[in-house]
């Protein structure tokens, strides 16, 4: 379970958003490549867009699902 009191503050303001649990392992950006993306240093992961259709929705619940620390979380 996410911590929403951990969230990056790269995440953008919204549903979907990711914690400090984060271990880069690149899982959430290749389900939903839409709304996710690593840093540039490439430590973390965070929600660059939240999402704006179904489509992109089921995505970012899969990713949320794959994530295998649980950091990803879902407020909606
Ligand atoms: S799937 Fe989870 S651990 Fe992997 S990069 Fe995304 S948020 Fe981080």
């Amino acid at each position: 379970m996410a911590d929403p009191e951990a969230k990056v503050a790269e995440n953008v303001e919204g549903e979907f958003y990711v914690d400090e649990e984060c271990i880069a392992c690149g899982l959430c950006v290749d389900e939903a490549p839409e709304n996710f993306a690593m840093t540039d240093s490439e430590d973390f992961a965070y929600v660059k867009k939240q999402p704006e259709n179904e489509e992109e929705r089921e995505q970012c619940q899969e990713a949320l699902e794959s994530c295998p620390v649980d950091a990803i979380g879902d407020d909606g």
